[in-house]
């Protein structure tokens, strides 16, 4: 065989075997609403931001809510308004997820349902500052929170929805699961994780009717940087095209889901930012590069 066609040989198998492996069959249909028999969809850190923004276009889809954090007077509100609005039913839960006894309430009550269309695990928060000084709690907070909730929870809902061979589970991750910066260990670590548990739960989900997404956002505006560990960080330094509004950012993923992308990045200038990151050679020297500013 010449070269060329053995090269072109070769590009067709890998993109052939790339887009078999890549793409789940189908796609994640939404329903009409069906008074009788409506799905739930349950979102975890509903009480503001992302997670507050998925219960409003989750409703406006016709699906009841299961609204999980822990301020309940938030949950509570959102869900009055939720109601009047859309005529679902939406059941608040505080719990702290980060805690066992939290967890496990959530986890116990995803047990008894069997109308669970979409989990989104969404709880989440950020710390500033090296490893070495962090307060050991609080990253063991955030491990547990960003890493042990989602995957305790996609347990907890997998056999019925595997069962009924229709759901999706969307893990709200960050474009920080590409980039390694002084300050964010473990920020990034759990959020790598995020993606790495996506993408091989879709595999082993493959043709179940489950699809299985990790939203990797950008800067968003949000009460994330609202916290006493973004004290010094102001966003206004961070020019405005660069901050995605909540409501493009959801609707994109749920327009996405099932698409194939099990990353799905929202918006055109984080893409290219992680494609960028994602390049072999030039992605790593791009980051050794940031590294010495951070
Ligand atoms: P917000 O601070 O607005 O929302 C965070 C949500 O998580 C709140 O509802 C909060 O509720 C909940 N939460 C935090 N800790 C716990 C806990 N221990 N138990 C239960 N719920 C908890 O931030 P965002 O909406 O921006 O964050 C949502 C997700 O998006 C996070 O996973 C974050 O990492 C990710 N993300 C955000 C980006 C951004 O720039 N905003 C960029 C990339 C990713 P409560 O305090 O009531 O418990």
């Amino acid at each position: 065989m010449r070269k060329g066609t053995a090269a072109v040989a070769v590009t067709a198998a890998t993109v052939g075997a790339w887009s078999l492996f890549r793409t789940p069959p189908g796609r994640f249909k939404w329903q009409p609403r069906d008074p009788q028999a409506p799905e739930v969809a349950l979102i975890t850190g509903a009480s503001s931001g992302i997670g507050a923004e998925y219960a409003r276009q989750l409703a406006a889809r016709g699906l009841d809510l299961v609204l999980v954090a822990r301020r309940q007077e938030r949950l509570a509100a959102l869900a009055a308004e939720l109601s009047a609005a859309h005529g679902v039913a939406c059941k608040t839960i505080a719990a702290d997820l980060a805690q066992e006894a939290g967890l496990a309430q959530v986890e116990a009550h995803i047990r008894t349902l069997d109308n669970l269309a979409v989990l989104v695990n969404n709880a989440g928060f950020g710390t500033v500052g090296r490893l070495v000084n962090a307060d050991p709690a609080r990253q063991q907070e955030m491990v547990a929170l960003h890493v042990m909730a989602p995957m305790q929870l996609a347990q907890a809902a997998l056999p019925g929805m595997t069962a009924r061979k229709r759901g999706a589970i969307v893990n709200v991750s960050s474009i920080a699961a590409y980039v390694r910066m002084r300050g964010t260990v473990n920020y990034v670590a759990t959020k790598a994780y995020l993606n790495a548990f996506s993408e091989t739960l879709q595999i082993e989900q493959r043709g179940t009717g489950v699809y299985v997404q990790a939203l990797c956002p950008g800067f968003t505006r949000t009460e994330f940087h609202a916290t006493p560990d973004y004290a010094k960080f102001e966003p206004a330094q961070y020019p405005a095209f660069m901050w995605l509004q909540a409501g493009d950012v959801v609707r994109q993923s749920l327009d996405a889901l099932g698409n194939g992308q099990v990353i799905f990045v929202p918006g055109a200038l984080y893409r290219g930012l992680v494609a960028l990151l994602r390049t072999p050679v030039l992605g790593s020297a791009l980051m050794q590069m940031a590294a010495l500013f951070g």
